[in-house]
């Protein structure tokens, strides 16, 4: 995996946080305490979230990093391995920071567009990366805003045969959709981002990891800040991997509230897009969002290539039942 990796990286050392026991600390330049204990710097390693992570997901700590929300992970990824005017593959269309990020960082964004009912045949992208050549191929798996998933056969497929790293944001993966991270020790190339915005229900304390091989978390712990996911933070991802039943049953409700949703899109004759995520996309001819927000309502609304097509999280059951109410009053 070396070979990714950009040569100033290759370079750098990564900053050394000094971790001995002491009864006075005075090394880090920090201020006097007044409100329980944050005059501290975070523990840089997290080792007791990240150590509770590594259990949860049955993977040693070498083979991951947390971030500030993964989308600093996004962004340390290409940080770590994209030069100027090298190519970012990713979907069409996708979450929209890839491109951003990728124009950030002085790379060539190429998007592969997906058919309209939002698929893509895997030759039809395999060839498509033989043509661009990218260094990183970034696939948003669940993919936002559709909320289709690529088979994992399909992925596999894809990894085997590209000579780029794959990223695979699997930001809404606890929702549906088939995970790699079982088979990353197979896979030089292979990365996997996570959230805890989505499933964990904590987006206010953005927290983010990446799992992969040592190497490539070698590499991003070299890159990133330090201190880069503060205590509170750290504090909040471990109470939510200690409330590990509670996560499970929002993810249950969501999943029952998705289908509900559907079902009620369905019936109103907007075609709705299946979706393995915690939102549905939808088609729509009439101004619905901005009726919906006359009303003090929030979705979200798409343009350009998605003209008339509109985005919903999937919230709670009164929520939802609002929702439809007023919708089946703006199609009136
Ligand atoms: N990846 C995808 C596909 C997303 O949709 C989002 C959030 N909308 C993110 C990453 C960013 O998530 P985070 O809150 O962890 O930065």
């Amino acid at each position: 995996m070396e070979k990714y990796v950009r040569d100033k990286i290759k370079e750098l050392k990564s900053y050394q946080v000094n971790k001995v026991p002491y009864t006075i600390k005075l090394d880090a330049n920090e201020g006097i305490d007044w409100n329980e204990g944050l005059n501290r710097y975070p523990d840089d390693s997290a080792e007791e979230l990240i150590g509770k992570l590594g259990k949860w997901l049955n993977k040693p700590t070498e083979q991951l990093v947390i971030g500030n929300g993964s989308s600093e992970l996004i962004e340390l990824t290409l940080k770590t391995f994209l030069d100027p005017d090298e190519c970012v593959v990713s979907l069409d269309p996708t979450f929209s920071m890839y491109q951003v990020f990728t124009t950030i960082y002085n790379g060539r964004y190429a998007g592969f567009k997906l058919n309209d009912d939002f698929e893509f045949d895997t030759d039809e992208f395999i060839k498509f990366i033989e043509e661009e050549k990218p260094k990183i191929v970034l696939l948003s798996n669940p993919n936002n805003p559709t909320g289709k998933s690529i088979p994992y056969s399909e992925i596999i497929k894809i990894v085997k045969t590209s000579d780029a790293i794959v990223v695979l944001d699997e930001a809404y993966i606890e929702f549906g959709g088939e995970s790699l991270i079982d088979v990353i020790d197979q896979y030089d190339n292979l990365i996997i981002l996570r959230t805890f915005s989505k499933a964990f229900g904590l987006a206010g304390i953005r927290l983010g990891y990446m799992v992969s091989n040592e190497s490539v978390i070698g590499y991003i712990k070299r890159v990133k800040s330090p201190y880069n996911v503060n205590q509170v933070t750290q504090a909040n991802g471990i109470k939510a991997l200690d409330n590990m039943p509670q996560i499970k049953r929002n993810i249950a409700l969501i999943k029952e509230e998705r289908s509900w949703l559907y079902q009620e899109l369905l019936k109103l004759d907007i075609l709705p897009v299946d979706s393995t995520a915690n939102f549905i996309l939808f088609k729509y001819e009439k101004p619905v969002a901005k009726y919906l927000l006359d009303e003090g309502i929030q979705i979200r609304k798409f343009s350009g290539k998605l003209d008339n097509y509109y985005r919903i999280t999937v919230g709670t059951k009164e929520e939802n039942q609002v929702v439809i109410q007023k919708l089946k009053e703006c199609i009136k």
